[in-house]
């Protein structure tokens, strides 16, 4: 189904909106579960106290996925196509976008995990190419970069490369060897980030983590005969900071201030969004921001983007969901 959706509105932004089960600390509190998916594009907030507040009641995506939806199909579903169009030299990225505690975490990890084990699979099925994968992982913190594959915590700089547009210095590029290797990469991203959390608190609510796939390929019948051409591209994972960080400034439509306590990279990355899912004409403000300057090659141009939008389904969460919502409704 998203196979058609998508081919149709293949300049845009692919949205989806995964709403999690109420957890076992939420119903010991007696929390209410307000909000349900009733059909596959469509999630209805059901509480008959705000119905006449006049604010919508039915919001409507690409896909939206219930509680009891599991990862495996959100991935096979929703964003399986666009990441394993990394192999046929096509950037990507996909986003986890919600309030702290809304899934993002668990829902990222998992879908990483199976497209490397696809792109994996891929690369053992064709044979007649050659193929180099490379990785690396960051996180952005304050709009300071730091390199989750090293135990150095300096803040990596971000350069201008006239050919390969924003990189960030010194950032380590491990080559995978083999399956098990790339695995091991990914849980040693997961520990830093868990370093992190507890030397700072909140932070993992604050910064953002991006883990980016590398993969270049060459049929090997033309290596070495001057007519060989390379196809490259990446794929970019995505767990952004708690939307709570700038829902308030983004309903109020308020423009990106100086000093004030809103994530400035969450911030300019929705005004991005918003001008890309526009159609993608005038200037883009990449430059705003650290997320956006590293992400710019997998955003807009020939990139494909999916976000998912995480939503706790309790009542007391109303306010952060609705944004949460506003947000995916811009992006679409
Ligand atoms: P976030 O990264 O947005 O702060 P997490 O991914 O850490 O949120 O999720 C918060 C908690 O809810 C975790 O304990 C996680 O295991 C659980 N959880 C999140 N999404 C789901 C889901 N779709 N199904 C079951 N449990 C979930
Ligand atoms: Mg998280």
């Amino acid at each position: 189904k998203i196979t058609g959706a998508m081919a149709e509105r293949e300049e845009k932004i692919l949205v989806l909106v995964r709403l999690r089960p109420l957890n076992d600390k939420e119903i010991s509190k007696n929390e209410v579960a307000d909000w349900e998916c009733i059909n596959e594009s469509s999630i209805l907030y059901r509480n008959s106290l705000q119905e006449r507040s006049g604010l919508p009641t039915a919001y409507s995506f690409d896909r939206v996925y219930s509680g009891d939806c599991s990862s495996k199909q959100v991935y096979e579903e929703g964003t399986k196509e666009i990441a394993l169009s990394v192999v046929s030299g096509i950037n990507s990225s996909i986003f986890a976008y919600g309030q702290t505690s809304s899934g993002k975490t668990y829902t990222m990890n998992a879908i990483t995990e199976y497209t490397v084990a696809d792109i994996y699979d891929y690369v053992q099925r064709h044979e007649e190419r050659a193929f180099a994968l490379k990785f690396s992982a960051m996180e952005i913190y304050n709009e300071n970069v730091r390199d989750l594959l090293s135990t150095d915590n300096t803040p990596l700089r971000l350069m201008d490369d006239p050919e390969k547009g924003t990189i960030v210095e010194k950032l380590t590029e491990e080559k995978i060897n083999d399956w098990n290797h790339l695995r091991k990469l990914l849980s040693i991203c997961e520990a830093q980030r868990k370093v992190g959390e507890t030397s700072l608190n909140e932070q993992s609510s604050r910064s953002h983590q991006i883990l980016k796939l590398t993969i270049e390929s060459s049929a090997r019948e033309f290596i070495g005969k001057g007519n060989s051409s390379t196809l490259s591209a990446s794929v970019f994972f995505i767990d952004l900071a708690g939307s709570e960080r700038a829902s308030q400034a983004m309903s109020a439509g308020t423009r990106l201030k100086e000093g004030c306590h809103i994530n400035r990279s969450l911030l300019t990355l929705g005004n991005v969004i918003r001008k890309l899912s526009k159609g993608r004409q005038g200037h883009i403000n990449y430059r705003d921001s650290k997320l956006t300057r590293i992400l710019q090659p997998c955003l807009g141009g020939n990139a494909r983007t999916t976000i998912i939008c995480t939503l706790s389904p309790a009542r007391s969460h109303v306010e952060q969901s609705r944004n949460t919502l506003l947000f995916a409704s811009c992006a679409k």
